[in-house]
């Protein structure tokens, strides 16, 4: 078998998809914002929620697609009074706050660059992101911008105006305005401007796991990718309430926590709040959350919190749930079924091509630890590199690295200031991923490991969320990760990093019934040669586990970029 041919070409599908979509009036283009927004405006959809936002303090707040139309035309005017031209990025460090969305909108609309910036950010990461994007307009909070940004200025002499959302503090600083006041001057009306599918509208920076983060910009009709896989890996109808519970500073807060919603005219739950597992449970149940999308390491987290609390909260809205991010080890899977009635889909896609790729669909048998097939106009296979060409490896079962067919909308089009890495991702009509994977005979991909985090002991390739998944078995852990620590003997030997769920001792007993397990679940060559028990292990802001640092830890190197860092441990 070659590559997993979907029932219908590619290039016919994302056709017909375009066509699904309603475009400028008279034909003058495709803007992202117009398709999540105004499109809905002569439709039953208008009048709908497009938004309820459970703020941190306070009574929840709605705004209806209607108003978030206005919203966002005010912004966009707002832009265009200040000078503000088509193509000029404009950077978001906020939390998920309505501000946030309204300027997301009504920058696209205005033909701006949006990219958000995870609002944890200390100062150097927010200066290194906001260079490279050249920002020219900052949209954030009086705090924010005292803390982390107003030190910066010099550093930034492109960044013309900060708009302050919440009650503004005094400052002499230049180009510091008050949002709210300026956007109450503007109308409410606003004819977006002739948009081109492929002017740029998005830029997002990588998580850094692997390395410094990396730009990736994408263009307008990325929405059409946003669109059809909200409908066919989150299933999302009209009358959904859909909960995402990413971030908007990471790619799937953006095109799964606005774009795409939006687009499909569903009512999307914006919890402000940090997580909290009682906390979410009683968002999913008080907000009647129907759809939910979220990721492996809040999945872990719940089931850290044991089985006894979801038991008070009635869940019966759920019908759907997803995840994305890291791989998700069957036994969330089978918890999950188990705990809350309903299996979680896995689905796989990274920054780069914009928009979900492979997934288990719904009414589609689940294989638990499998990250499903791809979607409808998506061509996947496995394939290797060997000198600068790739080969498509036609045999199931054989592990490799996971191959996209190019041609569908959402795929970045660059990396910031780094074209010849962009230009590196690609070899003929392949983006190379960079994840290796192995595809079973009926189609079905499971993750086998980061290119960079594969581990190479006696000859033998060992995918590391296979140990973990093994690790994740033994009752006493909660979360691990293994790195290759080179060995003059066998090349790599595994070595495991563990956290423990609460009520374990960490004590040397445990440590090699941990061991143990490992050993017999995976034989002795994929077995951890050594494990440390840590109080927990380091992640990304995004919640990914960070194997590379663990690995420069162990080695003694430098940690290498750690603007991403989730808090130091
Ligand atoms: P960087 O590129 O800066 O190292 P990153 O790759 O983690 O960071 P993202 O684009 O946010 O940045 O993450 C995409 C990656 O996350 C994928 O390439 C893959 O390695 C991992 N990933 C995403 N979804 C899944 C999944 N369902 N199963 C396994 N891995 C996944
Ligand atoms: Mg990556």
């Amino acid at each position: 078998m070659d590559a997993v041919t979907p029932p219908q070409e590619p290039e016919a599908f994302w056709s017909d998809a375009r066509a699904s979509l309603a475009g400028l009036p008279d034909g003058r283009g495709l803007n992202m914002a117009h398709e999540a927004v105004d499109r809905h405006l002569s439709g039953p959809a208008a009048d709908r929620v497009a938004f309820r936002f459970l703020p941190k303090k306070g009574e929840p707040l709605e705004m209806t697609y209607r108003e978030l139309a206005a919203e966002s035309n005010r912004f966009a005017r707002l832009l265009e009074r200040l000078q503000v031209g088509p193509g000029s990025t404009v950077f978001l460090l906020l939390g998920r706050v309505p501000h946030l969305y309204v300027a997301v909108l009504g920058a696209l609309k205005a033909r701006c660059v949006v990219c958000p910036l995870f609002s944890a950010f200390g100062p150097e990461p927010i200066r290194s992101r906001m260079a490279a994007g050249d920002a020219r307009v900052l949209v954030t909070t009086p705090t924010f911008y005292r803390r982390k940004v107003a030190g910066l200025r010099e550093a930034l002499p492109g960044l013309d105006h900060v708009l302050l959302a919440g009650p503004p503090e005094e400052t002499t600083d230049p180009g510091v305005h008050c949002l709210a006041d300026l956007l109450a001057r503007e109308d409410a009306h606003y004819r977006i401007p002739d948009t081109d599918p492929q002017d740029p509208a998005l830029l997002h920076f990588t998580s850094g796991t692997t390395g410094v983060p990396k730009g990736a910009l994408h263009v307008h009709e990325a929405v059409v990718a946003h669109h059809v896989t909200g409908r066919s890996a989150l299933d999302l109808r009209p009358d959904d309430r859909f909960w995402c519970t990413a971030d908007p500073g990471w790619v799937t807060g953006m095109s799964y926590g606005i774009v795409s919603p939006l687009t499909s005219g569903v009512t999307s739950i914006v919890d402000e709040r940090e997580f909290d597992a009682e906390g979410w449970y009683r968002t999913l149940q008080d907000e009647r959350v129907t759809v939910w999308y979220t990721a492996p390491t809040a999945i872990r987290m719940l089931m850290k919190a044991g089985r006894e609390l979801p038991r008070r909260f009635d869940l019966s809205s759920l019908r759907f749930i997803a995840s994305v991010g890291e791989p998700l080890n069957p036994e969330a899977v089978v918890w999950s079924q188990e705990v809350l009635g309903l299996p979680i889909h896995d689905n796989w896609w990274q920054t780069e091509t914009g928009g979900i790729m492979i997934a288990n669909i719904p009414g589609q048998e689940i294989r638990p630890g499998s990250m499903g097939r791809p979607l409808p106009g998506v061509e996947a296979a496995v394939g290797r590199r060997t000198n600068g060409e790739v080969e498509v490896i036609r045999e199931p079962d054989e592990e490799g690295e996971l191959l996209l067919r190019t041609g569908w909308p959402s795929l970045f089009r660059t990396y910031l200031g780094q074209e010849e890495r962009y230009r590196g991702c690609f070899q003929g009509d392949w983006y190379l991923t960079g994840d290796l994977v192995r595809r079973d005979a009926d189609g079905y991909f499971w993750f086998v490991g980061r290119a960079d985090d594969v581990i190479k002991s006696a000859g033998h390739l060992i995918g590391p969320f296979e140990v973990e998944s093994a690790l994740l078995e033994h009752p006493a852990v909660a979360e691990a990760a293994v790195i290759g620590k080179p060995d003059p003997m066998v090349g790599e030997m595994v070595k495991a990093f563990v956290a423990l769920h609460p009520g374990y001792t960490p004590d040397e007993d445990l440590r090699l019934q941990i061991v143990g397990h490992a050993r017999k679940r995976l034989g002795s060559v994929a077995a951890p040669k050594e494990l440390e028990i840590l109080d927990d292990l380091p992640k990304t802001k995004s919640g990914k586990t960070l194997r590379r640092l663990l690995k420069a830890r162990e080695l003694g190197l430098p940690e290498g970029d750690v603007s991403t860092l989730e808090s130091p441990s």
